[in-house]
């Protein structure tokens, strides 16, 4: 039977989005119908809302009208027949990574819902009140956990939580930086902290956004308003740290954490990596000779090689140990009927952690 749902609906580019109902068809063989309880707000989905012409040939096209959001919690209502890993009852989180990604698998599922008449794709979107999902987008989460912080671990903590453990494999005593304290930096210091990296150095505008990321495992802040933050990091670490993360994605920051990264030396050791996170909204200009003379290596990310089957249960564990303290890191909390605001709130960086959607 066909399910009625409020969502936020993107109609155009930099319009605001339109809340209204939509209509989601029953799930298909390999579908996970889910009624939510709380969404992440994330940086990128401004990103798809004001797509730049320079991005715009990147990633997929600019859908309109077309459902947002891809990081959630909530419970299956229906699964289609295919369906083995999850049954209708269940608590979940859901993600825009495989759970379990094999190479050569059939493309996901993809489902559409109804919105006065035209076919709208549904994506693994979150800012509705029901997601239908390909049912590898859908992860347990067992009962007895907190189901509105824990909605960010689809793509905040996927990212920046992932980028430690799996792109860059930091281990104890290695040097980290990270541009950017939102969200996903957050994650990656709190993820830093608990495989025993030193120092961890946060880099930000803010004084106040520097002073919330040591409450998560920051040894040191670099306000880069008044500071440059590629010296204080070389004059904190005596030369570099091994690891320097972009969580932002300006053209700055990704040319800054290059030289943030200590360089290597010839016949004797490989420099330290760069690592790009954040979504680009500008190129900036790496200098591929820089890279070959200080052997430093630069790399990205996209879902940080996270297995969501793997990591979200590891996670978890931190989260119910104190580890990666999600009830400090989610600061705000909205409707989906303020929606507007809590995008607005976002692109003036008024969100110190991550901020989420709470669903009645
Ligand atoms: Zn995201």
């Amino acid at each position: 039977m066909p399910t009625p749902s409020k969502a936020a609906i993107l109609v155009a580019p930099h319009a605001p989005l339109v809340i209204d109902q939509v209509t989601f068809p029953d799930p298909a063989p390999d579908q996970v119908l889910v009624k939510l309880f709380a969404s992440g707000v994330c940086h990128s989905q401004l990103h798809q809302m004001h797509r730049t012409p320079q991005t715009a040939h990147r990633g997929t096209p600019a859908v309109f009208p077309s459902l947002l959001g891809h990081e959630a919690t909530g419970v299956v209502v229906a699964t289609g027949s295919q369906v083995t890993h999850v049954q209708e009852g269940d608590h979940v989180i859901t993600t825009w990574v495989d759970r379990g990604a094999v190479e050569g698998a059939a493309p996901r599922s993809s489902a559409t819902v109804q919105w006065h008449g035209q076919a709208v794709p549904a994506g693994p979107a979150t800012w509705t009140e029901y997601a239908l999902l390909s049912e590898r987008l859908v992860v347990a989460l067992p009962k007895e956990v907190a189901t509105d912080v824990t909605s960010i671990i689809g793509c905040a903590v996927l990212t920046g939580s992932g980028v430690i453990l799996n792109t860059l494999d930091v281990r104890v005593n290695e040097s980290v930086a990270v541009f950017g304290a939102g969200g996903v930096g957050l994650c990656a210091i709190a993820a830093a902290r608990i495989v025993g990296a030193y120092p961890i150095i946060a880099v930000d505008l803010s004084d106040d956004k520097l002073a919330f990321a040591q409450r998560f495992g920051a040894t040191h802040g670099v306000n880069a308003t008044h500071d440059d933050p590629v010296k204080a990091i070389h004059d904190l670490t005596g030369g570099g740290v091994d690891y320097a993360i972009d969580a932002i994605g300006a053209a700055r920051t990704q040319e800054q954490i290059l030289y943030a990264a200590r360089p290597g030396g010839i016949g004797l050791k490989q420099g330290g990596t760069a690592c790009l996170v954040g979504a680009v909204q500008e190129l900036g200009r790496i200098d591929v000779e820089e890279l070959r003379i200080t052997q430093r290596t630069y790399t990205g990310t996209r879902g940080s090689l996270c297995r969501p089957d793997r990591d979200f249960p590891v996670f978890v564990r931190w989260y119910q140990r104190g580890q990666l303290d999600l009830d400090a890191l989610v600061t705000q909390r909205y409707t989906l009927e303020q929606i507007n605001e809590a995008v607005a709130d976002l692109s003036a960086g008024r969100i110190h952690g991550r901020s989420i959607i709470v669903y009645p």
